[in-house]
């Protein structure tokens, strides 16, 4: 049996790094763990490969029961185009020491063609490097391909009953583009196999390479000696500019000269690290707060962006809103009310949250978002579903006012904060006591994937405790606010 020392994933890892390449082979478990939510974007990957087998039915497939047997499914795929057989879902080939599968292999008028399935809405580079790698390999096999398929979500269908997916599918051949790449993989190919026969470390700097295409899972052991409050911590500059201080051999905050060009967002930010204090600028946290007009509402939302759009009149990776909390002051030293709306799953919650916002936030009074863009982007969205709530949905967004600007300005800002001003950021520094640890939710994304799994759960006890974790997360986002700013009014 064939075997192999390069899969498609691990010669794309060479690609981005070699050393990221020797680590993954030679120290798996030194791998920064895996997010909750990179593994919803995996899994994603999988489920829409899985769908897409449907645009060619009654295939064969050879998955193999787990990724050691991945020889087995080679040898399967041979004996099945040895036998005729027209569709083949993640033919698997091994050329070269390289192992590939791909999503579907079709032969069609007597034309055979490979599909490559990606769950995102555009082609990028390394989508490209990706196929032309199966190309080569899949060639050098001994098949030769008429075709190569690159297929991925089409995010202007918009879904009427049930799915299509030759809509909800764009398929483009890349072939000519890809063969192109032959020279580039098999010098790249020939790279990657001595670093893993060498068995020494590459040596390998940081650098933006450790972010591009894909943030490296080995940052947590190369990054180590980085120290706190080094220019990686400052916000508002990309990693080119970063990288640039790093290779001048600035590595700290306070050891950026005085006589570089820098913006006053970064001024304060090294001010506020080189005296270890917080900066706080009084007229505009003044100017900021009086601008404010109670009663207010403090509001945040949560949706939910399925690849594959799930409710008629969406399209893929639409943001779905499904979730918000308000919290509500008729004064600043007035009563806090609280008030929720949480979507029942599996029925589209557009509407009803519409309905329910509109209804909750009647009253006049400012109404005070952390980042206003996406709540902005969500009560437009409402306005074009719902034309007959259009007027009354402007009419509330007519009065957002956005609590992060004070610190999107470094109007406040506190060492700690680490160039961010992210609510996650800015509430430990102003408010240590409430915390987003002991919640299960403690993030967006997470909430966002937690309902997305809600939709095909059935156990009731589970429903029952997702629910009061999604509760329990966006009512602290809106409690946050709400401390934030008697904090800043106090300062007065
Ligand atoms: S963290 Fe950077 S230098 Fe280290 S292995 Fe990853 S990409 Fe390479």
């Amino acid at each position: 049996m064939a075997n192999y020392l390069l899969t498609k994933s691990s010669f794309l890892r060479g690609v981005q790094c070699q050393k990221s390449l020797y680590l993954y082979k030679n120290f798996y478990t030194q791998r920064d763990p895996v997010s909750l939510f990179q593994q919803s974007i995996f899994n994603r990957g999988t489920n829409i490969g899985i769908l897409a087998r449907q645009l060619y039915p009654g295939g064969v497939d050879v998955t193999p029961a787990s990724v050691f047997k991945y020889e087995e499914s080679a040898l399967l795929t041979q004996k099945l185009l040895g036998e005729g057989h027209e569709i083949i879902y993640e033919a698997t080939f091994i050329f070269d020491e390289i192992l590939v599968a791909v999503d579907l292999l079709v032969k069609a008028q007597g034309k055979c063609m490979a599909l490559e399935v990606k769950s995102s809405a555009s082609i990028s580079d390394t989508y490209m490097m990706d196929a032309a790698l199966q190309n080569y390999v899949i060639k050098g096999s001994g098949l030769e391909l008429d075709d190569f398929l690159l297929v991925y979500v089409n995010r202007e269908y918009i879904k009427h009953g049930e799915l299509d997916l030759n809509k909800l599918f764009i398929k483009t051949s890349v072939k000519k583009i890809i063969e192109k790449k032959t020279a580039y993989i098999i010098e790249q190919v020939k790279v990657s196999k001595s670093t893993l026969k060498d068995k020494i470390i590459p040596e390998k700097n940081i650098g933006e390479h450790c972010y591009v295409p894909y943030p490296c899972d080995f940052i947590g052991t190369c990054w180590k000696n980085i120290p706190p409050d080094s220019i990686f911590d400052i916000g508002g500059i990309n990693k080119k500019k970063q990288f640039e201080l790093y290779n001048q051999g600035i590595m700290m905050i306070k050891d950026i000269p005085d006589t570089m060009n820098l913006s006053d967002s970064i001024k304060i930010q090294a001010e506020a690290i080189n005296n270890n204090k917080v900066i706080i600028d009084m007229k505009a946290i003044t100017d900021f707060i009086h601008s404010l007009h109670y009663p207010l509402y403090f509001l945040d939302f949560e949706s939910f962006m399925p690849a594959v759009p799930i409710y008629d009149g969406t399209h893929p990776y639409e943001h779905i809103p499904f979730q918000y909390s308000l919290h509500y002051k008729s004064a600043p030293d007035g009563k806090l009310i609280h008030k929720e709306f949480l979507a029942e799953a599996g029925l589209d919650p557009r509407r009803t949250f519409a309905e329910r916002l509109l209804k909750d936030t009647k009253e006049p009074g400012d109404i005070l978002v952390y980042n206003k863009d996406f709540e902005k982007k969500i009560m437009n969205d409402l306005s074009q579903d719902f034309p007959e709530y259009r007027d009354e949905l402007k009419q509330r967004i007519s009065r957002i006012r956005d609590l992060a600007v004070p610190f999107a300005k470094k109007q406040y800002y506190a060492p700690s904060m680490k160039g961010s001003y992210s609510l996650k950021a800015v509430l430990p520094a102003l408010i240590p006591d409430l915390k987003y640890d002991e919640l299960t939710i403690k993030e967006g994304g997470m909430a966002s994937n937690t309902f997305e799994a809600l939709q095909t759960e059935t156990d009731l006890f589970k429903i029952a405790d997702t629910r009061d974790a999604l509760l329990a997360y966006c009512k602290t986002d809106t409690l946050a606010m709400v401390r934030i700013l008697e904090l800043l009014e106090s300062l007065l």
